[in-house]
């Protein structure tokens, strides 16, 4: 990961996210609009809202998860806390609960849009473009075309046969 990571700033205490981020299933709140989001909140605010009680894991008071415009309910997923995973697409450390449902981890709504746009990280399928036959070194894993260019004049190509 060369690219530099900007600092996770927690919702709840609006401090840096030093060590893994807790990713939660919250509310954001403005005015009277509502809506669902999924935000890494730091260690320490997420033990304030869910302590662990002989070894289970409890609710604290509802206010210990909730300040003027954002509230937080839960980790994301239904199983047992999982230990830190890097976030497919940036690398952050991402604690969640286990979930059959969630197959890779990703710190936030960016992160899982970036990653399904680039699947492969944007480096390409690296097989030999179908227009040209250069290999493919961007774009989704599975990328037929070297560039928007190629991918054009295929397309234009099976336009004409198809009139033909
Ligand atoms: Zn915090
Ligand atoms: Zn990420
Ligand atoms: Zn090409």
């Amino acid at each position: 990961m060369g690219e530099e990571m900007s600092p996770s700033v927690c919702p709840m205490c609006d401090g840096e996210i030093a060590g893994p981020g807790f990713l939660v299933d919250a509310f954001r709140s403005k005015g009277r609009r509502r809506w669902g989001v999924r935000e890494l909140i730091c260690e320490p605010c997420y033990r304030t809202g869910w302590l662990t009680v002989d070894g289970k894991s409890v609710t604290a008071a509802a206010a210990t998860r909730q300040r003027p415009g954002f509230v937080w309910y839960a980790l994301v997923g239904r199983g047992a806390e999982q230990p830190a995973e890097p976030c497919a697409a940036c690398g952050r450390q991402v604690v969640r609960n286990a979930d059959p449902l969630l197959k890779r981890v990703t710190c936030s709504h960016s992160c899982s849009t970036s990653l399904t746009r680039s699947r492969n990280g944007g480096k390409g399928s690296g097989r030999p473009c179908e227009t040209c036959g250069k290999a493919v070194t961007t774009g989704r894993a599975d990328s037929r075309y070297c560039s928007p260019a190629c991918r054009q004049k295929a397309y234009r190509q099976r336009a004409k046969k198809s009139h033909a």
